[in-house]
Formats: structure tokens, sequence, C-alpha cells
């Protein structure tokens, strides 16, 4: 069994008590977003040194750059609508021994989750992070508008090292 409620809930207590909550604002246009996998092993608060409020955070298998996860950021930049549109900075992750190489066994199912059929997997490199992750930084940077900065990382879940896969280049481009 896992963690049980009466420890989330004792957890909470001491979260409550050191008051990191407190004062934050409401995420804006500049606001780091990093998207990664859910792997527990990869929680980017932890390996990033992400305090809260730093960040926007989207998670799903792998970290990858899915029609899905465009249309979530489309979506996230309606909110930051008004407010200053510069330097804005998307950092994807993606990291070894990524759970995703297992889901090459079921490709219609995979192929569902990038919205491509199934015999264009291969172009999504998902035996490879550090390939998987600039193919996504690519898309990013082709997706999200010129002032928005992308950048790839790959995190080696056996040294908690990150590396600079696709470093950062602002968006509008298809470099
Ligand atoms: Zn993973």
């Amino acid at each position: 069994m896992g963690i049980s409620v009466d420890e989330l809930v004792r957890r909470n207590a001491e979260f409550v008590a050191g008051g990191a909550f407190a004062g934050l604002s409401f995420p804006s246009h500049q606001t780091l977003r990093v998207i990664t996998c859910v792997d527990s092993r990869v929680d980017p608060a932890d390996v990033l040194g992400l305090a809260l409020g730093d960040a926007v955070v989207l998670r799903n298998i792998g970290g990858r750059i899915t029609p899905s996860v465009l249309r979530e950021l489309a979506l996230l930049a309606e909110l930051g609508r008004g407010g200053p549109r510069t330097a804005a900075h998307t950092v994807v992750m993606h990291h070894t021994q990524c759970g995703i190489r297992a889901l090459a066994a079921y490709p219609d199912r995979l192929a569902e989750f990038f919205e491509i059929p199934a015999d264009e997997l291969a172009a999504k490199a998902v035996a490879d992070p550090y390939a998987a992750v600039r193919i996504d930084a690519g898309i990013l940077r082709a997706a999200l508008p010129g002032e928005t900065q992308v950048t790839g990382l790959v995190y080696d879940v056996d040294t908690g090292r990150i590396e600079v896969a696709a470093p950062p280049v602002t968006g509008g481009s298809d470099v």
C-alpha cells in the first residue's frame, strides 16, 4: 500500500506550518513552464529545485508534446492575455529509463496518445530521450509565439543530473 490519507494530512500540516503558500501571485505569462513525465522519480520541484509558485507544470507520459499539450498551452495563454509578452520560457524535460519505452509494445494506443498513425511512431523516438526531447522542443518552437524561449532537458535518473539536450532557442522558428 502507498501513503495513507492520514499521512498525507500530517504532511500537509507541516506544509501549512511552513507557510510557503502565503502571498503567491497568480501565474503570469512570464512564469516558467515545465512539461515533464508523470514518473514519480522526476518531480521537477525536486530535480530542478523549483519552489512553490516558480513554475506552471504539465505532466504526461514521457513529458511528450502531444496535440493535447499544445491545446492546453494555447488555453493557458488566454490567462496571460493583457500581461507582458516578453521572456516567457518553456522547458521540456524527458528522462532516462522512461516507462514510455515499454509502451512501444502497444503501438495503436501510443499512436492514439500522439494523435498520429501507428506507422509514424518511429518519428517520436520513444526509445531515446535525447532524440525525443529535441523533437519535442522543435514542435514547441514551431507552435509557440516568437517571444517564447524553449529548452529541452534530459534528466538521468541514475546520476540525478540534467543535460541540456536542446539549448534555449526563441520560438517562432523551426531551428
Ligand atoms: Zn517517464
